[in-house]
């Protein structure tokens, strides 16, 4: 099967004329490239994908050096893995070696057999991610499936390569439901009865990879459909016993992206997951997932917040009294409190904070206070707080009334 003429429509003109070039200097330099997983599969399904996925017979890093000095991209190499990455402003090309596999011999090192893109497509997760499309000028366009991953793809089937694959790598039981969710595909039956067979192995994934993955489906349009089925299936809890995929996630991820940026949601939406979390449970969480320290330190902040949210659950709260016990909280706690909180109130005065009151700055500055005959010191931080508080509370507005204040306050 050629795909050549469908490339030509699928792809928008920069990549196209990109991936012209590619092929032109592998070709040059004896190297072959292929288009593989997630771009093929895509093209296939009409989708627009601009993560695009390269496999070289060959070497990944130089033939990225030399594209990345014929068109403008930024180039990250990783020599050891033989691995490049051109980064464009509209797309990206990930570059990847072929590898082959490796056999130990007895008291010798390791021997790496020179990889082929056959070899490299039975190594992957799923069929409809197994095909590839060379770019070599013999057969440029030609449809390389080993794993019948065409036929797969219009039976609207997610099937695993072999019956180990998943206790091999775990990380596969989340991936297969990510697809089946996104595409609206289904298991395969086998695939399906190994996949809950196999919910143990997740036990063996690193918290690393296991982020990563649960990263990825909160980057999903609806991941409360993935983390639903994950949950039926009892793989969430096998990850995590305290994460739930019920109606209430749903519900407030509805909500989030109701009110939030597409950029801010993934972790607006972990944030979701942990509220209904006690403190000790998201320890554990954190711990499992070896959730890196800022991350850590907002899910906790959200919990925190959420503990004392009642103070701020009263009419007569006032401004300063919302600034001072909301200025510390980073925004993304207070936000995930505003999506998450049953109680009205507060949650108005969260927004009142992340709207106006954390913008109010007093006109006075130590400086000018100081000016005033107000001695540097910790009084003069005192004093500026008080100005703060009269501000927020319309006590005073002009700077004629802060200076007034400043000096009835002057020890
Ligand atoms: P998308 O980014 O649209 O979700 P993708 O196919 O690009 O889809 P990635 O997670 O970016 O998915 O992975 C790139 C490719 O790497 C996949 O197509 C898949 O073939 C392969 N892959 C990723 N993870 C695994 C894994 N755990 N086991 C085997 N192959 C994998
Ligand atoms: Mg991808």
């Amino acid at each position: 099967m050629n795909l050549a003429r469908q490339i030509e429509q699928y792809l928008p003109q920069q990549l196209l004329e990109l991936i012209k070039t590619i092929s032109r200097e592998a070709n040059q330099s004896g190297q072959r490239a292929y288009l593989v997983g997630g771009i093929v599969r895509d093209m296939f399904l009409g989708y627009s994908n601009f993560d695009i996925d390269l496999v070289i017979e060959g070497d990944a890093v130089k033939l990225a050096q030399k594209i990345a000095k014929v068109s403008e991209a930024n180039l990250t190499i990783h020599p050891r893995f033989g691995t490049a990455k051109l980064s464009y402003s509209n797309f990206t090309l990930d570059m990847t070696t072929v590898r082959g596999e490796t056999y130990a011999k007895p008291g010798a090192l390791p021997t790496v057999t020179p990889g082929t893109i056959n070899g490299d497509l039975l190594r992957r997760d799923f069929s409809i991610n197994a095909m590839a499309i060379s770019l070599n000028q013999s057969n440029y366009g030609e449809l390389i499936d080993p794993c019948q991953g065409k036929s797969d793809l219009e039976s609207h089937l997610i099937r695993i390569l072999h019956p180990k694959s998943f206790s091999d790598d775990a990380t596969r039981i989340v991936r297969a439901i990510r697809y089946e969710q996104r595409l609206e595909f289904k298991l395969e039956p086998q695939t399906a009865q190994l996949l809950k067979q196999d919910i143990p192995a997740l036990d063996t994934i690193s918290g690393d990879r296991i982020r990563h993955e649960l990263g990825l489906i909160l980057r999903e349009k609806h991941p409360e459909y993935a983390l639903k089925r994950l949950s039926q299936l009892g793989a969430l809890h096998r990850i995590s016993p305290y994460l739930k995929g019920n109606g209430w996630i749903a519900e407030k991820f509805e909500a989030a992206r109701l009110l939030n940026k597409p950029s801010q949601l993934s972790s607006l939406y972990l944030c979701l997951l942990v509220y209904p979390l006690h403190e000790r449970e998201n320890e554990q969480l954190i711990q499992r997932l070896n959730m890196p320290t800022k991350l850590a330190r907002e899910l906790r902040d959200t919990l925190c917040l959420k503990s004392q949210l009642y103070l701020l659950d009263k009419p007569t709260t006032k401004h300063s009294e919302i600034f001072y016990l909301l200025h510390e909280y980073s925004p993304l706690a207070i936000q995930t409190n505003v999506v998450a909180t049953g109680l009205p109130v507060a949650c108005s005065n969260l927004k009142l904070f992340l709207t106006k009151l954390r913008y109010v700055k007093t006109t006075l500055n130590g400086e000018e206070l100081k000016r005033l005959g107000i001695p540097a010191g910790p009084e003069l931080g005192k004093i500026l707080q008080m100005l703060h508080r009269a501000k927020l509370d319309g006590k005073v507005k002009t700077r004629a009334e802060e200076e007034k204040l400043a000096l009835l306050l002057k020890p």
